[in-house]
């Protein structure tokens, strides 16, 4: 394999491709004209398979990226006065050039720290206090799943800061980008993970499980979604050809296909970090629950994987790097990529 065939391979998730059953689907939509903006088969179709796998009659739109998602479910949350706790290292804190404070108008997050990237419920009761007209008032509690380390929050884990949250008159945003891999690596209904653990509104992501491209938001609390179809349209986020990216949801959460690649990805990921346990030098930073392996490697090992061609993040520091797993990571190129840090690190 030349460096250029596996470039990329363990930088993102997003770095694959689309999986057959959600290509073929897209394609399958090709067929002649159909209304625009949504109002289409596939869209209803698409929106009746997520409510069926949260076993929920709730509203569902589509939109074209994580961030919409995120940026878009925060705004029907808060005000321009309101604030937003969330992890340090949440991807609506880092990673989205201030696209929930834009769309909301100027609320502000309050990051908190935590281990594992998670959102503890002691960081989180110290931060969501209400003062004063001079600071934001505290409106949502906004938690990835799984997280940015690859960890994993468990249903009750999720309850207890969600129902923390609601005591305090705040709602709860889950980021959802890697929710697949966290119900298939719990094992759990999605329910479980939504709804039941008290989530009021989740940006459901498919694009990093194989979709050309789209999220779903799925508003368990029906009142949330007030005029959300002028808000998505006012931010540019109705797409006008929507059934293309309804269609391939429908495929994809057919017969649990979206579980199955989650948990494909989710086992080459435990097979690295089984593998990287045997390594000198090699130091989880994070448990390895979902697709990503967080890991301290030594610099000559990451510059050494640089130059045989490795694609990952130094994510952490100078040392911490990041190995996401995809619906179509091969074992053997994980074999391959153990057996590089081995000879590099021995
Ligand atoms: C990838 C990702 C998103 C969505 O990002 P887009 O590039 O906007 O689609 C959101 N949250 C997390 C945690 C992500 O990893």
């Amino acid at each position: 394999m030349s460096a250029d065939e596996r470039s990329g391979q363990f930088a993102s998730d997003n770095n694959a491709g689309i999986a057959p059953e959600a290509l073929e689907a897209f394609v399958r939509a090709n067929a002649g004209h159909a209304a625009g903006y949504g109002n289409d088969r596939w869209t209803r179709e698409a929106a009746d398979a997520v409510r069926r796998t949260f076993d929920a009659d709730v509203p569902v739109y589509f939109v074209p990226t994580g961030t919409a998602a995120n940026a878009l479910a925060i705004a029907s949350i808060c005000r321009p006065t309101d604030a937003v706790v969330c992890h340090e290292f949440a991807h609506v804190n880092v990673d989205e050039c201030g696209a929930c404070e834009a769309a909301s108008g100027g609320a502000k997050l309050l990051a908190v720290a935590g281990p594992g990237a998670k959102v503890t419920p002691e960081a989180f009761a110290a931060r969501a206090v209400a003062h004063d007209e001079h600071a934001s008032r505290p409106r949502a509690l906004s938690l990835t799943q799984a997280t940015e380390l690859g960890t994993v929050y468990a249903p009750r884990e999720l309850g207890a800061l969600a129902d923390a949250a609601h005591a305090r008159g705040m709602k709860v945003h889950l980021d959802g980008a890697r929710f697949a891999n966290a119900v298939a690596a719990l094992g759990c209904a999605p329910a479980d993970l939504a709804q039941r653990a008290g989530v009021d509104v989740l940006a459901f992501g498919g694009t990093k499980n194989g979709l050309p491209f789209g999220e779903a938001l799925v508003f368990f609390d029906a009142a949330l979604a007030e005029e959300f179809a002028r808000r998505r349209k006012q931010a540019g986020h109705l797409a006008s050809k929507m059934r293309f990216v309804a269609a391939p949801w429908i495929a994809m959460l057919e017969n649990g296909r979206w579980l199955a690649y989650a948990a494909h990805a989710n086992a080459m990921a435990r097979r690295l970090a089984d593998g990287l346990a045997n390594v000198p030098g090699a130091v989880l930073i994070a448990p390895t629950q979902a697709n990503g392996v967080f890991v301290e490697l030594p610099p000559r090992v990451i510059e050494g994987l640089r130059a045989r061609g490795w694609r990952f993040y130094v994510f952490v520091g100078d040392t911490g790097c990041r190995f996401m797993c995809a619906w179509d990571t091969a074992e053997r190129d994980v074999d391959r990529l153990l057996a590089d840090v081995a000879a590099l690190a021995g």
